[in-house]
């Protein structure tokens, strides 16, 4: 055999790759705005990293990825083994690759960062997920495996649903999903953009759950269709509940209930999920008038603004703190401004005005100033009294956060819960026996990752509670 070559040194002075874009005078489709790395420049990027002692990424990634493992599988030149790397802890590389929030975990922890600009980890991790697309497309097409052990079911399709289903089918759990929505995905369905997350990605790493057993069953609402107690009388053994956080805030101003105000819940899920702007070839239609203003300064907002755009409305962000505060991921907020989003911070809607036929054609706003943090640690806003001033907007999209949906709770008192979020101990256990729940209904809106780490969680507490000596069910028929 041929030895092989030495490998590379690392070289974490060179400049960190920037992501391909689509050009901004393209962006009026919601086809993918970043493009994902050459192999050019994803050699560099993984020859960035000092494939340290003590990868601190690795601590910081909330999923516990081998960062470090599997960029050295980068640098071999070895993308489907980096691939499987990423595989033993995550289900969606393809996924997290473009909207896990990294500069806020694996990057912010990065040695190389200290003295650099930090290893591009998740376009890597994007890389090594696309480049292995062919490959989990034949993989897919093989008979799916029958698991054979205890039934469980889990509540909702998002990330934390998800990644408890691919734990606990890994342990040969049969595992059934019930979403309410037609689509599977929960808010990467039909919250984040086409342009951000194409939609085939998400089927694809979803497909791999089916291939691996995963049984979903969609339209299907739990608290209506079926009670949780239902549930356990049909065998279900355990219970997951990842319901998420799909109630939006309103703005509680004067004028809410024209036409042309949405929240972005109804907005975005017109567009990603019904495909509205596809109308009239799509059934239901969304309205977008000459002006837009979105409040918010979140992913959402981002969002919003960003459709709006797309579907040629002149478009603003107004949002009651400063550029700094904002919580949408940097690149949202870069993108956005690319693609003609303007922002107007300090400043915050008081009422809506319309016209005689009921459509609102204007906002009026009031100037904040910032004054103490907050419980959040921002802060806070506060109005200028007599800073009034007025906008016109044909749309008004309201992106000011979510709670989460009261449907299931309603129906299920035992289940405990303060400020409408689902009350969980450190094993992720609610009141309920067997009953478990993670995600945003139990941290209310927070980001895909974190949901992923309490459905991990969830998943092995509920193993634990089934397999008291710890060991794993009969191996499945294949
Ligand atoms: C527009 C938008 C953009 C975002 N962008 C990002 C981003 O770029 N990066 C990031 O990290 N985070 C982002 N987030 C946050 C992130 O998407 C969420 O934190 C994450 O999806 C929460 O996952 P989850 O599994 O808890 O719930 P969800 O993803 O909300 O999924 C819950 C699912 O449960 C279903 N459900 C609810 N009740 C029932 C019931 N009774 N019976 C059956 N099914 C039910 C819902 O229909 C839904 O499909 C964004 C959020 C929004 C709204």
């Amino acid at each position: 055999m041929k030895p092989s070559p030495p490998r590379p040194k690392p070289d974490p002075k060179a400049p960190r790759q920037p992501l391909p874009l689509l050009d901004p005078a393209l962006r009026h489709t919601p086809a993918e705005v970043a493009l994902g790395f050459t192999g050019e420049q994803a050699k560099i990027e993984a020859l960035r990293c000092l494939q340290c002692q003590k990868p601190t990424c690795i601590d910081a990634c909330p999923l516990n990825i081998d960062i470090k493992r599997f960029i050295l599988r980068m640098v071999d030149g070895d993308y489907a083994g980096a691939h499987e790397v990423i595989s033993e802890q995550s289900p969606f590389p393809g996924v997290c690759g473009r909207v896990c929030q990294h500069e806020l975990f694996c990057e912010e922890a990065c040695i190389v960062g200290r003295r650099w600009d930090p290893v591009a980890i998740g376009a890597l991790e994007r890389f090594a997920a696309d480049h292995a697309r062919l490959r989990m497309q034949e993989l897919v097409k093989g008979e799916p495996r029958k698991p054979t052990g205890p039934k469980v079911a889990l509540v909702g399709s998002g990330p934390a649903s998800l990644i408890a289903a691919y734990d606990l089918v890994r342990l040969n759990y049969r595992v059934t999903i019930f979403e309410a929505l037609h689509r599977l995905g929960g808010v990467l369905a039909y919250g984040i953009p086409n342009f951000r997350l194409p939609r085939e990605i998400l089927h694809e790493e979803i497909a791999r759950l089916q291939n691996l057993g995963v049984e979903f069953v969609t339209s299907f609402i739990v608290g209506k269709s079926a009670t949780i107690e239902e549930l356990f009388e049909e065998g279900y053994e355990a219970v997951f509940l990842g319901t998420g956080a799909g109630l939006p805030y309103l703005m509680e101003i004067p004028g809410e209930n024209l036409a042309g105000v949405y929240t972005a819940n109804e907005f975005l899920t017109r567009l990603n999920l019904m495909e509205a702007y596809r109308f009239p070839e799509r059934p239901t239609p969304v309205h977008v008038g000459k002006r837009t203003v979105v409040v918010g300064g979140g992913n959402s907002a981002m969002d919003a603004a960003r459709w709006a755009r797309r579907l040629g409305s002149e478009t603003t962000i107004l949002y009651r703190r400063g550029r700094a505060e904002l919580k949408a991921r940097i690149e949202e907020i870069k993108h956005a401004e690319e693609e003609g989003v303007r922002f107007e911070f300090l400043a915050a809607p008081v009422a809506l005005y319309g016209d005689p036929h009921g459509f609102v054609t204007a906002m009026e706003c009031i100037r904040m100033e910032l004054g103490e943090p907050d419980e959040s640690g921002r802060r806070s806003p506060a109005p200028i009294p007599g800073s009034e001033y007025r906008i016109p907007a044909e749309t008004v999209v309201a992106a000011i956060g979510q709670a989460p949906n009261p449907t299931l709770q309603r129906v299920t008192p035992q289940l405990h819960t303060r400020r409408g979020k689902i009350v969980i101990d450190e094993a992720g256990r609610t009141s309920m026996n067997l009953v478990f729940a993670g995600g945003d209904v139990v941290r209310g809106g927070s980001t895909v990752i974190l949901a992923m780490k309490d459905g991990r969680a969830a998943a092995a507490a509920i193993h634990r509670a089934l397999s008291p000596n710890g060991g794993n069910h009969d191996q499945p028929d294949h």
